[in-house]
């Protein structure tokens, strides 16, 4: 979908910003939820590491707070403008969504939060 090497790619695979070539999550899968959030601690392509310092993805919640809107933003352009559904419906359908993709807005933010700090280096790539 997007071309290795652009921070696009980094942050909807959730993969090292540095290398691209590692997922930064423990489980691949953000619905399964006790380990939506837990990542290694280092690259173990490249060994970058992902907590530049301590609470670092404490900042990340600025950015979800973005993340929210957009998914809601959409939520409502395809209730409203697609289902014609009443301010009801468009509300819960709202709410719904960012329940739903809760834990998918969470790693979103994370990934574009360490992408502010780390670009992609191309020397770092595995070597085959
Ligand atoms: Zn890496």
């Amino acid at each position: 979908m997007f071309k290795k090497g652009t921070k696009l790619y980094s942050i909807f695979t959730g993969t090292c910003p540095k290398c691209h070539e590692e997922s930064m999550y423990t489980n691949k899968n953000p619905y399964i939820l006790s380990e939506a959030l837990s990542m290694n601690e280092k690259c173990s392509n490249c060994g970058t590491k992902y907590k530049i310092e301590p609470s670092f993805f404490y900042g990340a919640m600025y950015v979800s707070y973005a993340v929210g809107i957009a998914f809601a933003v959409a939520a409502f352009v395809i209730s409203f403008l697609v289902f014609n559904a009443g301010r009801n419906i468009i509300f819960i359908s709202i709410i719904g969504t960012l329940v739903v993709f809760m834990p998918i807005i969470m790693r979103l933010s994370r990934n574009i939060w360490i992408n502010f700090f780390m670009s992609y280096d191309k020397s770092l790539t595995k070597k085959k």
